[in-house]
């Protein structure tokens, strides 16, 4: 996720490019660059990190121009440095180009054009298509705009890109399919950027292009095409939106724009990596190392806070389907503790920023010591992934919010693929179940939706009981990771006491709490432990605790016991967390807002616990 600016007219193109990017910083903050043309002359600057950055490095340098496009990144391939920002020129020096999304088949193009000679500065994925681009257009003596058609069929993934060509000072070309673009139509003048934001104050009219449509944008003509050069009539709109509505993306709250996110960062998640015709798994970091990890003495999984749920959730995985000991630490505790740390032993680091200094410093000794270190962050670049032997990010995007939402969601989906992977590798399951478990797998991101798609009852519920003093969380199995993560949220975003217990150990302690003004939230789908925990629901319902229950889509039972019912749709409960903890998030966010607290910046945390 990026955000990208362009502007062609008869101002000055560099500040408005500029202060869109700093709208769009949302989007990404890894590196910033921009390019205009000056006297017939390509000119770029780039810089890795924030656009203050680039512009101060830009401060007292000539940037007048009357076309700009500029880029602020969140790396997918390569780490965030100065080379691998964008905007990249092409191996002739003619063409300038930027990029929001992945091209999946990037590896094979790249092979093809160094076999013919063309060279590379960056890591990324957008300079191969524009080599590409440029090598079409001299293969085929034709114009730009021809090249672009016949690469952009040839590739796959997601892209919206803008291109100019030094030799043609008058036009920005931009494509799209997958990651957004708005034009906004002005006097003399378009603007082209990722959302609205950076438009608004100049037109209320704008244009959204389709997936496979490409803009030909001039000062005073804006032509739209499909892939198969047939014109198309752009749908002029007109912005009703203030500002910071449009940097939500029209949410009221960046988590609840997250929390929306979410068939779409899951669907990124699994997207070239879950083959679902082939009924295949593809995961650079886990295939080249498939022996290391799958010959394991045991596991170790490495995290704080939320990670360490998804953590929690992948010993109940790998120890299931894989047949590995699994051990999950919190880094703080175990970084202090001088554990006992073999060479053969694989430790999985799960982080969202990269960043979390307990667990940085945790993999630092256990590394030392010989384990082979498995990263799973969020942060392209970071710390953590670069400290790792191998590993997999979670394609999630930036996650702005304090409480971590889509972030987790990737993770597990992160966890669940390698699970399959190794557990195939070891053929520790049967061919049945693998199959089941892909296509299980491949459903996500369209249950999630259907979750997302009727959310009144939750927010009923948070209404209900906004007022409570204390909340408890309870679940078995796959789920019980699940109702420490609501309890955890609950605490983050509505300040009241929550605690999750596993449903059956809370005998031991915690139903001395239950009283009629007690809420109990059970995530009770459908799984091995649902009789045992509709049990658990009797004994806390005669104690007149409030039950509300997370319920799998056709259950009969937990409506007759309770009016405070979530539903999710079927799924393996293998599976099931990455449904069930939607409603949990829901629900958190709902009685955070209607306590009035500001749930993007809970009191007291930090989005990324860079201190120990
Ligand atoms: N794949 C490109 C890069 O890594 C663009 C990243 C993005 O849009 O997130 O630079």
């Amino acid at each position: 996720m990026c955000g990208i600016v362009g502007y062609i007219g008869k101002s000055e193109a560099y500040p408005i490019v500029i202060k869109g990017l700093r709208r769009l910083e949302y989007r990404g903050y890894d590196s910033t660059g921009v390019a205009i043309i000056q006297d017939g002359k390509l000119q770029v600057h780039k810089k890795k990190g924030k656009v203050a950055e680039l512009e101060e490095a830009v401060l007292g340098k000539n940037m007048h121009s009357h076309i700009a496009i500029g880029h602020t990144r969140w790396a997918t391939h390569g780490e965030p440095s100065d080379r691998n920002a964008h905007p990249h020129l092409s191996n002739n020096g003619r063409l300038a180009m930027l990029h929001n999304g992945i091209i999946e088949n990037y590896a094979p193009i790249k092979k093809e054009l160094v076999l013919k000679g063309y060279t590379f500065k960056s890591d990324t994925d957008t300079e191969v298509l524009l080599n590409f681009i440029q090598d079409i257009q001299d293969n085929n003596k034709c114009d730009l705009e021809e090249a672009l058609r016949i690469a952009l069929k040839r590739i796959v993934g997601a892209y919206c890109i803008l291109l100019i060509d030094q030799d043609d000072p008058e036009t920005i070309i931009a494509a799209r399919k997958g990651s957004p673009l708005v034009i906004g139509i002005g006097k003399d003048a378009h603007y082209l950027a990722s959302d609205a934001s950076p438009i608004i104050e100049y037109t209320k009219e704008v244009v959204y292009v389709n997936d496979y449509e490409i803009a030909i944008v001039r000062k005073d003509e804006l032509i739209l095409k499909n892939l198969g050069n047939e014109k198309q009539t752009p749908f002029i709109q007109k912005l009703d939106m203030e500002l910071a509505a449009i940097e939500k993306g029209g949410y009221e709250h960046f988590m609840l724009k997250e929390i929306f996110e979410q068939p779409d960062t899951i669907y990124d998640c699994l997207r070239g990596r879950l083959l679902h015709e082939q009924l295949e798994i593809v995961m650079a970091g886990v295939d080249n190392n498939i022996e290391a990890l799958t010959k394991a003495s045991r596991i170790i999984i490495v995290a704080c806070g939320t990670s360490w749920h998804a953590g929690l959730y992948a010993e109940y995985l790998i120890e299931e389907l894989c047949r590995i000991p699994v051990e999950v630490e919190y880094a703080s505790e175990f970084r202090y503790r001088n554990p006992v740390i073999h060479a053969g032993d694989v430790i999985i680091a799960i982080s969202q920023s990269g960043e979390t200094a307990d667990t940085l410093v945790a993999l630092e000794s256990a590394k030392e010591k010989g384990a082979f270190i498995f990263g799973i962050v969020n942060a392209v670049g970071s710390s953590i992934a670069r400290l790792s032997n191998a590993g997999a990010y979670t394609h999630a995007g930036p996650e702005i919010g304090v409480a971590s939402t889509k972030a987790f969601t990737g993770q597990l989906t992160v966890l669940a693929m390698m699970a399959l992977k190794m557990a195939k590798f070891k053929a520790s399951i049967t061919e049945e179940r693998y199959v089941h478990l892909v296509n299980e797998l491949a459903s996500v991101p369209e249950k999630v939706k259907e979750i997302l798609n009727n959310t009144s009852v939750i927010e009923k519920i948070a209404l209900k009981f906004k007022d409570a003093k204390d909340f408890l969380y309870l679940g078995r199995g796959y789920n019980f990771p699940i109702a420490l993560e609501g309890a955890l949220k609950l605490k983050e975003i509505t300040y009241i006491h929550a605690e999750g217990y596993p449903a059956a150990e809370m005998k031991h302690g915690p139903i001395a709490l239950v009283d009629e003004t007690l809420p109990v939230v059970f995530v009770a789908t459908k799984d091995m432990y649902y009789d045992k925990v509709v049990s658990n629901i009797q004994e806390i319902k005669a104690r007149k605790g409030q039950i509300i229950a997370v319920a799998s889509v056709g259950d009969l039972v937990l409506p007759t016991m309770s009016d405070n019912i979530m539903f999710v749709p079927e799924i393996d409960e293998v599976i099931a967390p990455l449904l069930s903890v939607i409603p949990m998030q829901l629900l958190s966010y709902y009685v955070g807002i209607a306590k009035g607290i500001d749930v993007d910046k809970p009191r007291n945390l930090a989005k990324s616990v860079t201190v120990e």
